[in-house]
């Protein structure tokens, strides 16, 4: 090969001398910055990963970091409307240009590419991974913090994300409602087999709160979680309510108007990884 360094383990190109697997990372675009990217994941739809992916962009902006989020959830983008982006991106002749919320979070989803947010994405698994790929090689972020979105589930999609995205650590999102044991034990395979290390366990939907006494109710069991993450030696990092409040924030856009501080502690590990 022309310019061999003999790293094949690094190298992308699929030649004959080759001596350890095939490496899938991409670069990000040669423009953009991004130095620490996390990855949120869930066993399915609906637990909230979304939730947890602004939730954390939130937190680590108003502590003053660069932060961008990567919505790869591409048949079902909600993080536009959790930050009232409306608008379509911009790109240039080579790259795109993230949609930037009121409180300065980047975003680059599927629903500001669409010519109408509200078209549906009935694309199959390839052309999906396509679209994520663009979203790490053609865009110009500039962040400290990038978070990923994830695909909801352990399937081929999330697969790619995982091929081609240098991560430096994912989050699983679980709800107590879930097969927990199994969620978790899912993504711990996924990341093993690609080397990614996990940085914790987030439950969400864990109690609601009464509104009469404060007392947590547990609504569906409690501590199932905990005893999955401690099975394979992770922390559990944060349990959050549900709240009626987030979900109208969400609806309206302006979850960056949040007072929930229930992932604090996440952000906390975040920032000093
Ligand atoms: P996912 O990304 O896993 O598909 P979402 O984050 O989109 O899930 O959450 C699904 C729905 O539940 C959304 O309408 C969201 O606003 C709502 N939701 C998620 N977590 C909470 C919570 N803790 N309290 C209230 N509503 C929530």
């Amino acid at each position: 090969m022309p310019d061999c360094n003999s790293n094949c383990s690094a190298c992308g190109e699929d030649c004959p001398s080759r001596t350890a697997p095939q490496s899938f990372i991409k670069e990000h675009h040669p423009d953009a910055i991004v130095r620490r990217v996390y990855g949120v994941v869930s066993g399915k739809g609906g637990v909230g990963k979304s939730m947890v992916t602004s939730q954390l962009a939130v937190l680590l902006r108003r502590r003053g970091y660069a932060v961008g989020i990567m919505d790869a959830d591409v048949t079902g983008p909600s993080i536009p409307q959790a930050f009232g982006i409306h608008e379509r991106a911009v790109g240039t002749e080579n790259a795109l240009l993230p949609c930037v919320s009121a409180g300065g979070v980047q975003i680059m989803s599927i629903n500001v590419l669409l010519e109408n947010e509200n078209d549906p994405v009935i694309w199959r698994g390839p052309v999906i991974g396509g679209v994520v790929q663009q979203f790490w090689t053609d865009v110009i972020w500039d962040v400290d913090f990038l978070l990923v979105d994830m695909p909801p589930g352990t399937g081929d999609v999330s697969l790619n994300v995982f091929q081609q995205i240098p991560l430096d650590g994912i989050i699983v999102v679980t709800s107590p409602q879930d097969l927990v044991g199994m969620v978790v034990e899912k993504a711990v395979r996924m990341a093993e087999r690609m080397e990614v290390p996990i940085v914790g366990v987030v439950e969400n939907m864990s109690y609601a709160v009464c509104p009469d006494c404060g007392k947590k109710l547990f609504l569906f069991g409690e501590g199932k979680s905990k005893e999955a993450a401690k099975r394979h030696d992770l922390p559990l990092l944060a349990q959050m309510p549900i709240d009626p409040e987030l979900t109208k924030l969400v609806d309206g856009g302006k979850i960056e108007d949040m007072k929930c501080d229930a992932l604090e502690s996440v952000a906390n590990v975040l920032a000093s990884r």
